[in-house]
């Protein structure tokens, strides 16, 4: 039998018992034996059975010949290895697990009990590039797509519902919301290619949290808000506090966003998304802008004006919004708001613009995104 110290090793090793055995082998004395024939000796085909293979391996063997039993979970592949001296080697390579749950309250359940890395999949175009260069290995793949409230977009009379899973296609063919919402859609449109579109959801965006998102600058302009699902609690969060910096959110472990709301629409409200970018598609914003204002009698009544990649995350610049308030957007208006955007940047000076560079563009950007929505609101200029 293997000794108490190699009991205890193989006991730290592999503390679950949750996984289920799927396949395996053991080999030894120039002779390969299938799991189903080692799997007499386990209890349940569980890995608390774990200290039975040892015991199992250690009978036949450890005096004269090596030998080597691989196990696979549905978590791990396990590879015990005892040499002779009972000399215990283990190695452990995680697998990545899989999950398509049909209700985001187990989407939340799964990532609450996920003792490693788990990720949300929603369109994958982040996500799955991310893995491929291995700069992500997730334990855990929760798959948000086979989940109704997260594949639908409805109306209310406070606003309109996108779930998180809805593609940026879909939204693109959404009739009112585009009519009601025109900036946002134009936004999340930006993304990438038709291939992209068909996948790419704005909520997938946002949590990617990169500083020059498409999507973000106008969310947060149109005040958008996200609704959080929890293991045990639900709650909504303005946008515009979900990205704490570059690939950071403020979600906890266990949460996931079921939907984003956009607050119903005062008459003669416009808003609109512009980005700045050295190539005309496929490419990231070096600078960009999102307006969203509404009139009354003419004149700007109330607005919100964010900045993109011009910081660390989306920056809302309520000078900015100062700035047109009270004007029919007028030059010395528009020259106002271009101070106060240039005055709230703090960019990055890379090979794609410098701080001068960007600061300047962000407020020739802002000045034109905001005569796009003065004009959408009925204004003219
Ligand atoms: C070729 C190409 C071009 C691109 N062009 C652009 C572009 O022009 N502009 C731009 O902004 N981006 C661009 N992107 C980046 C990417 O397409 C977008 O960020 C996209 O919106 C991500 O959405 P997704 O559904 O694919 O996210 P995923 O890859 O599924 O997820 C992204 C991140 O968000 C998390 N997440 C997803 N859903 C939720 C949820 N419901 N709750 C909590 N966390 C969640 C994931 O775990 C992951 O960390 C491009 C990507 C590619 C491959």
């Amino acid at each position: 039998m293997a000794s108490p110290s190699v009991l205890v090793r193989a006991a730290h090793y592999y503390p679950k018992n949750t996984h289920k055995i799927i396949g395996g082998h053991c080999t030894g004395r120039g002779m390969q034996y299938p799991l189903k024939w080692l799997a007499n000796t386990f209890d349940n085909k569980r890995l608390a059975a774990f200290r039975e293979c040892l015991s199992f391996t250690a009978l036949f063997g450890p005096a004269t010949i090596q030998w080597r039993l691989t196990i696979q979970t549905d978590g791990a592949l396990l590879t015990l290895v005892v040499t002779p001296n009972n000399k215990l080697t283990m190695e452990r390579e995680n697998l990545m697990r899989y999950e398509a749950p049909t209700t985001t309250k187990q989407a939340a359940t799964l990532l609450a009990q996920e003792p490693g890395v788990a990720c949300i999949l929603a369109g994958g175009t982040d996500l799955l590039v991310k893995m491929k260069m291995d700069m992500v290995e997730p334990d855990l793949v929760v798959d948000i797509k086979r989940i109704p409230a997260m594949q639908a977009i409805s109306a209310s009379a406070a606003g309109a519902k996108i779930g998180a899973a809805v593609s940026g296609a879909t939204l693109n063919s959404h009739k009112a919301l585009k009519k009601s919402w025109p900036g946002v859609v134009e936004a999340v449109n930006l993304i990438g290619s038709d291939q992209v579109q068909g996948r790419c959801t704005m909520v997938g965006n946002l949590c990617n949290a990169s500083p020059a998102a498409d999507s973000v600058p106008a969310m947060i302009a149109a005040g958008a808000k996200a609704i959080i699902v929890g293991k045990d609690k639900r709650r909504t969060v303005a946008v515009e506090k979900i990205v704490t910096g570059p690939g950071q959110t403020s979600l906890a472990k266990d949460e996931v966003i079921e939907s984003i709301t956009l607050p119903k629409r005062p008459a003669k409200s416009g808003d609109a998304y512009l980005r700045f970018t050295p190539r005309t598609e496929m490419d990231i914003a070096v600078v960009s802008a999102g307006v969203n204002l509404t009139l009354e009698r003419g004149v700007i009544k109330t607005a919100r004006v964010v900045l993109g990649a011009v910081a660390p995350t989306a920056v809302l610049v309520p000078a900015a919004a100062k700035a047109i308030v009270g004007s029919k957007l007028d030059e010395a208006a528009l020259e106002k708001l271009a101070a106060a955007c240039a005055a709230a940047c703090n960019p990055i000076d890379d090979k794609r613009g410098t701080i001068e560079y960007r600061t300047k563009v962000a407020g020739v950007l802002a000045v034109r995104t905001a005569k796009i929505a003065f004009q959408r609101a009925g204004g003219s200029l």
